[in-house]
């Protein structure tokens, strides 16, 4: 029998404002339709690991869903008309997609913006070298990384080479399961006396992140690094290569392992690179979804959030805002600048990033008032930055109204979101480069447990939840 509730409990009901566990609040057929959703997520996370992976991957399912690319528009000089799909892959390294609406574009788009790079070792340009006959690979890290978690686990490699003769080739080894992988050793217990007493930032240096890839000595006793000819002798017969065409080579290191389930009611997925993939994905799969939008919808994936978005394929860029051009003047025969200036000052973007979930091995960073809790739903994070808000992306109240209106309305659930408590850290995500455009924006994603990890945790049912909350801003 159902207990009466007293005035208290009625009021405090209508009064609080409690998070809500989204599995407790799903029926077991969107608990179905999460479980699956996450099954082609695993997929996707295992055959992206690096922006260029994802942004094939990308071209391709938007050619699948009957997207055509910019390039095409703009050669045969079309004019883009509602319900017209478009991509245009970014020097294979971001990808930006629109639907366009019923309205004008000048009346404003809906955006979603996530990365597709991930922390990582990025080969250095001249990597091979000897010592104590093995051979070894030098890095340098990408992004904020903790090197210890680098060292003692298999390691794959992936990324392109361009040879002498401009040819330009992919390499991935250690993701096929015949493949062999690589690893970084770390040194034994016994011996680690020193090691241990350091500071966990110093234990593993920067020049100590050197990859193992070989140990066989060409057989000639009158060379000197015959392992490292060995190697170098290898690869020459297999892809062709020379030692100087390391210098024109973009080989990124990554985990070799794939993403699992995680805990006994599978209800979370480790794995790699999951910082950003797990918005990148999402929002990819609501946008190749849409049909009817009323605004024009865009998503935009870029390149180097990591390391502070910079460069002609990050979000600091002008490649939003080009692109945006490009939708205006295809579709306004009387296009001007101030088209473009009134469609980004009408426009709205949901920033597609991660955030911190409380981990009850280290709550003590969060405060547990306003941080995001795993199975709690999309995080809404107002603001970003460190310190007195340095750094900040702030979004506007009136911003974060509409979006309490719209995903309240539609059964979202959502929750707040700020990264660890005032003066813990903090960070920024590409949300300020698009907001200094005029456009509307504020950070919108799902919490992370070991994030910056090659082993991410994430949770399926926020997952899910974060997929519809993209369509249904994009159809907003
Ligand atoms: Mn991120
Ligand atoms: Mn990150």
């Amino acid at each position: 029998m159902e207990e009466t509730k007293t005035e208290g409990q009625k009021l405090q009901e209508k009064l609080f404002f409690k998070a809500a566990n989204v599995w407790e609040k799903s029926t077991e057929d969107d608990k179905k339709n999460a479980f699956e959703f996450c099954e082609e997520y695993k997929k996707f996370l295992d055959s992206s690991k690096t922006e260029r992976e994802f942004a094939a991957e990308a071209g391709k399912l938007s050619r699948q869903h009957g997207f055509v690319s910019l390039d095409d528009i703009m050669k045969n000089k079309k004019k883009l008309i509602p319900g017209m799909k478009i991509y245009s892959v970014h020097r294979k390294k971001s990808v930006l997609l629109a639907v366009i609406g019923q309205k004008p574009v000048e009346y404003g788009v809906n955006i979603v913006g996530a990365h597709i790079d991930s922390p990582r070792l990025d080969l250095k340009q001249n990597p091979v070298y000897e010592d104590t006959e093995m051979a070894l690979l030098k890095t340098h890290y990408y992004g904020g990384i903790k090197k210890y978690q680098w060292v003692a686990i298999p390691l794959s490699i992936h990324g392109v080479i361009v040879k002498g003769n401009g040819e330009l080739l992919n390499i991935v080894v250690g993701e096929d399961e015949i493949d062999p992988v690589l690893t970084i050793t770390d040194l034994l217990p016994h011996l680690a006396q020193e090691q241990m007493q350091k500071k966990m930032s110093e234990g593993i240096t920067g020049e100590g992140l050197n990859i193992l890839i070989g140990s066989i000595p060409y057989s000639d006793e009158k060379v000197k690094d015959k392992v490292k000819l060995n190697i170098l002798n290898l690869l020459n017969q297999k892809y062709g290569i020379i030692e100087e065409d390391f210098q024109s080579a973009e080989l990124e290191i990554v985990p070799a392992f794939k993403a699992k389930d995680v805990g006994f009611d599978r209800s979370m997925i480790g794995a790699y690179g999951q910082d950003d993939r797990v918005c990148a994905y999402p929002s990819l799969i609501a946008a190749l979804s849409l049909e009817k939008v009323d605004r024009t919808s865009v998503l935009i994936l870029t390149d180097k959030e990591e390391i502070g978005s910079m460069g002609n394929t990050g979000a600091e860029s002008n490649m939003l805002e080009d692109f945006i051009a490009y939708l205006c003047s295809c579709s306004n025969d009387n296009y001007t600048d101030i088209s473009l200036r009134t469609c980004l000052n009408k426009s709205r973007m949901l920033s597609a990033d991660v955030n911190a979930g409380v981990d009850p091995n280290y709550d003590s960073v969060s405060d547990k008032k306003n941080a995001t809790y795993m199975g709690k739903g999309i995080m809404i994070q107002k603001y970003t930055g460190s310190r007195g808000k340095a750094g900040a992306s702030d979004a506007n109240a009136e911003f974060i109204g509409e979006l309490r209106l719209l995903f309240n309305s539609r059964g979202i659930i959502w929750q707040t979101g700020e990264l660890g408590k005032v003066d813990m850290g903090g960070g920024g995500t590409i949300a300020q480069y698009v907001a200094n455009l005029g456009v509307d924006v504020i950070d919108c994603g799902v919490p992370v447990l070991s994030m910056h990890s090659p082993f991410e945790v994430t949770n399926k049912m926020d997952i899910y939840t974060l997929y519809k909350a993209y369509k249904i801003f994009f159809e907003s």
